[in-house]
């Protein structure tokens, strides 16, 4: 419903906030974030300027307090995924969807799109949700459209696409079995690169795959987790619908992503790699801030080609696309800056 409202005010482009909470250990825990408003509003201060000179104001669609808990079953009034439900169902209709989580490393994106490590089914990200909906729903329109579900999983690393369902790994663990989603892809010029595809069935399938795929993305990677804060990973759902009265088919694809982190890297202090990593970061990331604004603008150029991560969401950016960016923050005062920056992007694409 609140997808539908704001559809009418503007275009496909929806920007939700997110404050993630302070965690134990973190120390006295000081805030920047003055008010969150039920209207989207956000007030934070700048630690260095108290009182009235150090308020900045932002608006977005929705902003979600610390307290707001991922799923849709618990009592607080901000669940995360009771405003993404609307965008499932969309993609059984016959759109394509994109879901960003968009933020500095350790801002909670990750928690956001796919939940903490080893996640119960009350923590299970927006990954997880999505695709149970997708079941649940295609199930209780069975007979009157029978739904096909395949999934793909790649890492952007310097402008690099890597498969993360290959089949070497995964074949063994997984039936295989991909040729339907491959020609419908083909026919509709989906910018999706050669990756492996995997039928799915149920959401035990998908966090089968999803684990395979998050196991891959370790492979070769000294320290996991600074590898993922600098690559992208995108799970890229293909669905198939046939309407069994009329024959006609119809095609939708959610792509979920968890991006790279978005903090800046000091030029002075690193060299090498780290450098490299850095720019290719800095580059797609800033690219797609030129998509979306673009979009939004309603320009008649539309920058897809400047790097592979707008190259690949292509068929889900713009057009009848939906797009829904996570714009996630780090409340401490420590990431200030960083944070700053955040909503700046956050608020040219909104
Ligand atoms: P990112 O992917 O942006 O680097 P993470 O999702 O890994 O950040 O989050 C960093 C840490 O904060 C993790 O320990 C994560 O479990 C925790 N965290 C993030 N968001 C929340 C939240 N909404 N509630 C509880 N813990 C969170
Ligand atoms: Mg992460």
């Amino acid at each position: 419903k609140l997808f539908n409202e704001l559809q009418e005010l503007k275009g496909n482009i929806r920007v939700f906030c997110r404050v993630r909470p302070f965690l134990p250990g973190q120390g006295a825990p000081n805030t920047v974030v003055e008010h969150v408003g039920e209207d989207g509003e956000l007030v934070v201060t700048n630690p260095t300027r108290p009182g009235k000179d150090g308020l900045r104001q932002f608006r977005f669609n929705k902003v979600y307090s610390p307290d707001a808990t991922q799923g849709v079953h618990l009592l607080p009034a901000s669940e995360v995924f009771s405003d993404i439900k609307p965008l499932v169902r969309s993609v059984l209709d016959g759109f394509n969807v994109c879901i960003f989580a968009y933020g500095q490393t350790g801002s909670g994106k990750t928690y956001t799109m796919t939940g903490p490590d080893g996640a119960s089914e009350e923590d299970w990200g927006v990954n997880y949700r999505a695709l149970n909906d997708l079941f649940k729903i295609s199930q209780s329109r069975k007979g009157n459209i029978n739904y096909e579900v395949g999934v793909q999983m790649v890492e952007i690393y310097n402008e690099q696409v890597l498969d993360l369902l290959s089949d070497d790994i995964s074949q063994k663990k997984y039936p295989f079995s991909t040729s339907w989603i491959l020609s419908a892809t083909s026919e509709n010029g989906l910018a999706v690169p050669d990756a492996s595809m995997y039928p799915v069935t149920s959401t035990s399938d998908v966090i089968t795959l999803m684990d395979i795929g998050l196991q891959n993305r370790s492979v070769g990677a000294t320290a996991m987790n600074e590898r993922s804060s600098r690559s992208h990973s995108i799970v890229t759902v293909h669905v198939r619908g046939k309407d069994m009265k009329t024959g006609s088919v119809l095609y939708g694809n959610l792509h979920l992503v968890d991006l790279a982190g978005s903090e800046r890297v000091d030029r002075s202090e690193v060299k090498g790699d780290r450098l490299r990593e850095a720019q290719h970061i800095n580059k797609s990331l800033s690219s797609l801030g030129d998509v979306i604004f673009s979009l939004a603008s309603k320009s008649s150029h539309i920058p897809y080609r400047n790097s592979k991560l707008t190259q690949l969401l292509q068929s889900s950016l713009g057009g009848r696309a939906k797009t829904l960016m996570f714009v996630q923050l780090n409340p401490d005062t420590t990431s200030y800056s960083e944070s700053m920056s955040t909503l700046k992007f956050a608020e040219r694409v909104s």
